[in-house]
């Protein structure tokens, strides 16, 4: 078993360095599963996936310094449709996404997919099945090719290519002076913000994970990236269970679900139309004032 993680851990060391002390880093990072240190329970089972449903039971939690970050939060991300998570800076958004990859433990309640619970399963096997993209792409030192291949370190070239390919990656890529060998990364060339955007889908793509986390970029690119961007995370969202931090109205408006979070309770679940229609609600009043960030 020990032997399995050996290239990914390889890899981590000799080719990679990670930036210290970005969050989003961290993310990745150990999402991957290259830290050295997991601990399962006792008797832990690996996760068993059919439609990776993912269902937030009363889930308590905070960061120890005794305020409550989130309050018996409950909602469902049903599997291979996208869950919007909405609402003020603060409300706990991102702290729900920490809790899937096991970054952190509810103090209460119990967060399920598939119906079991992520806290019997073996940390590795949870985080098999997630892919992250974050708002700030990352880029290692390295190639393409291996910043890429990042996702999934026994990927082929083939499959390589082929994430690059659905991310809108593959013809910029061939632009670039060495194509796929093309160093990136401080002492590489420079890419858009676009195109690093799109790296960090196809570095997601390759580990065609059944769950994706993506917290929404809010900075506005040029109109043509933004267009690459999107039919790239529209791909990479395609059948899968997506929990978005939106900040896009589009997102929202196109999610299967909506969860309004305010200081760490959902405040409102629905969609587009039926949160639209509650004269009171949150999200309409948020909607009212007609802001293309739900985030504020
Ligand atoms: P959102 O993503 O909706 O803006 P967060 O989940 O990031 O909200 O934060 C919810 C609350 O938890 C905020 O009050 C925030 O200050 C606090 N918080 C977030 N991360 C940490 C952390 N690592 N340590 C302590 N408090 C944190
Ligand atoms: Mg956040």
């Amino acid at each position: 078993l020990l032997m399995a993680y050996d290239p990914a851990r390889r890899l981590a060391r000799l080719q990679v360095r990670v930036e210290a002390a970005v969050t989003n880093a961290r993310m990745l990072y150990e999402i991957l599963d290259i830290e050295p240190h997991q601990r399962d329970v006792d008797g832990a089972k690996s996760l068993v996936t059919d439609n990776a449903r993912i269902e937030f039971r009363d889930v308590t939690f905070s960061y120890g310094n005794g305020k409550p970050v989130l309050d018996r939060v409950s909602f469902v991300a049903e599997g291979g449709k996208t869950t919007a998570l909405v609402g003020p800076s603060g409300a706990g958004k991102s702290t729900i996404i920490n809790l899937i990859p096991r970054f952190y433990d509810p103090e209460g309640g119990s967060i399920l997919i598939d119906g079991q619970d992520i806290a019997m399963v073996t940390k590795s096997s949870l985080r098999e099945h997630l892919a992250y993209v974050s708002q700030q792409p990352y880029l290692f030192e390295g190639t393409i090719r291996d910043n890429i291949r990042y996702g999934r370190p026994d990927a082929t070239d083939v499959q390589v290519e082929e994430a690059a390919r659905l991310a809108y990656a593959h013809d910029f890529i061939l632009a670039q002076p060495m194509g796929y060998d093309t160093p990136v990364g401080e002492n590489g060339v420079t890419l858009s913000g676009g195109q690093r955007q799109r790296l960090s889908i196809a570095r997601a793509l390759v580990r065609n994970a059944p769950i994706l986390l993506l917290d929404e970029a809010t900075s506005a690119l040029d109109t043509e990236s933004e267009a690459f961007v999107q039919k790239a995370l529209d791909t990479a969202m395609a059948g899968r269970t997506v929990i978005v931090i939106a900040h896009r109205l589009s997102t929202v408006v196109n999610a299967d679900k909506i969860v309004v979070m305010h200081e760490g309770k959902v405040a409102e679940e629905g969609t587009h139309e039926s949160l639209s229609a509650r004269e009171n609600g949150l999200y309409a009043r948020l909607n009212n004032l007609q802001t293309v960030r739900t985030d504020i």
